[in-house]
């Protein structure tokens, strides 16, 4: 392993291992109140929503053996003739998809096809088209053209009746929408939207529309989670921006947990003068812990608090710097929400990294996970490169808009030279 650099800023012995975090805010998110089927909701107001219960096919999809290709259908066995002599059959009909032809294909004869048509009685195979000389009533093609059972679809290929269709838990999508579609389903039973409050914190915060005014910055996390909130499917609850005062910031709490099952606020969760996250936390239900070994978003504040009934809601502090909140939400966040809207854990974990090759040498020390912005491209018959973002500072949101990846440099990994092989996370497929 190549030894960092001294400059590199030191890792904290104490600071948790992003999979530890991951497992305290799972063992938090289990002693909250779980979202319950509670809709049976329009496909077409169903996007991004949550499968409530498994769907068992009440029906075959196809419900019946049909053509894969346009052409002919006829009975395989003509071909067992073994002859290099084209075959002769004469053409006794026509199907067309929603138009099925009635009769029974005898050896010898053949059906003019389409696809998607009911397979005819007798035949089991189609030869395509182009593969065929005919004309109104005798079809020839090389026995060689086809072999036996091609381009015939079978009933049941894609969903049998009675089976298994889509598991509670879904998230439900273009094709899994289009599936329940194909069920001739109007309707689908899905979890209650889960309620995520987004909050900003900090005296210097401006809100968009707001004249500047020195000192102060626009707020931009606000905008950047309750996007990402939103996208994926949950109901957003925007308490706003609010000052760096304790007491404020506590009642606010309590509030948000009346009326979401996850909070996330944004800054003050450092240990500077006016981050008064954390102790707020704790005045207003509990601090997990804090302080992750990642770089950006190493503080980060996960806890519970007291709502509504005696039930808890999901904490979580993000960092105040614009990518280090994003950052961390993409990470810890999105899993949390996902997991906590009922999403099955296959569908709410981490999608998989892709590897690619680093055009840059990235110095790394090891004892903390790190996530560049960087810019990924296909290289043909390569595996594709990576070119990270020259300033990876957490408070630089262009380089976030800039890039369409995060290369990970994990826990244990040191630097990296130019042309290694690197792991890296799509971020269209954080979405
Ligand atoms: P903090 O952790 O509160 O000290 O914030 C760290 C940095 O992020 C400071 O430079 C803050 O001004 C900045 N910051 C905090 N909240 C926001 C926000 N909502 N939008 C943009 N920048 C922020
Ligand atoms: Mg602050």
């Amino acid at each position: 392993m190549t030894s960092p650099p001294a400059c590199l800023p030191p890792a904290h012995a104490s600071d948790l291992h992003v999979d530890e975090v991951h497992r305290r805010i799972d063992a938090l998110i289990a002693r909250c109140r779980p979202v319950l089927p509670a809709e049976n909701i329009a496909l077409d107001r169903a996007l991004g929503r949550v499968l409530g219960q498994d769907v068992h096919s009440p029906v075959s999809v196809p419900p019946h053996d049909n053509a894969a290709m346009d052409g002919y259908a006829f009975a395989s066995s003509a071909l067992q003739q073994g002859a290099d002599e084209p075959l002769h059959l004469r053409i006794v009909g026509k199907a067309r998809a929603g138009a099925a032809w009635a009769g029974t294909v005898a050896p010898g004869e053949a059906v003019r096809i389409m696809t998607g048509a009911v397979m005819p009685d007798g035949a089991d195979t189609v030869v395509p088209q182009e593969l065929c000389e005919a004309d109104d009533t005798t079809l020839r093609f090389a026995p060689h053209a086809v072999v036996a059972g091609a381009n015939r679809r079978q009933a049941g290929e894609d969903l049998q009746a009675g089976g298994l269709a889509l598991a509670r838990g879904e998230r439900l999508g273009a094709a899994a929408l289009g599936l329940l579609a194909s069920l001739g389903q109007t309707h689908v039973g899905v979890y209650r939207r889960l309620r995520v409050a987004v909050v900003s914190t900090g005296d210097e915060l401006l809100q968009p529309g707001q004249p500047p005014r020195p000192g102060a910055i626009y707020d931009s996390n606000r905008a950047t989670l309750s996007t990402l909130v939103r996208q994926l499917g949950a109901e957003l609850v925007d308490l706003g921006p609010v000052p760096d005062d304790p007491g404020v910031l506590a009642a606010l709490f309590t509030s948000a947990a009346h009326q979401a099952d996850l909070v996330l606020s944004s800054g003050g969760v450092s240990v500077g003068e006016a981050d008064h996250t954390r102790a707020a936390l704790a005045q207003a239900g509990e601090l997990g812990f804090w302080h992750v070994a990642m770089r950006p978003g190493r503080p980060l504040a996960a806890g519970l608090l007291q709502g509504a009934g005696g039930h808890a809601a999901l904490f979580l502090g993000l960092p105040g710097n614009p990518v280090a909140a994003m950052v961390s939400f993409l990470i810890f966040g999105r899993q949390a929400l996902l997991q906590m809207a009922g999403c099955g854990p296959a569908v709410a974990r981490l999608p998989p990294l892709l590897r690619a090759r680093t055009r840059q040498a990235l110095r790394k020390r090891p004892g903390r996970t790190e996530y560049q912005r960087a810019l990924l491209q296909p290289v043909p018959g390569d595996l594709p490169v990576v070119d990270v973002a020259a300033n990876q500072s957490s408070a630089v949101l262009s380089a976030m808009v800039a890039a369409n990846a995060l290369v990970v440099l994990h826990h244990d990994q040191g630097s990296v030279q130019p042309g290694d092989e690197v792991d890296v996370l799509l971020l269209d497929a954080l979405g």
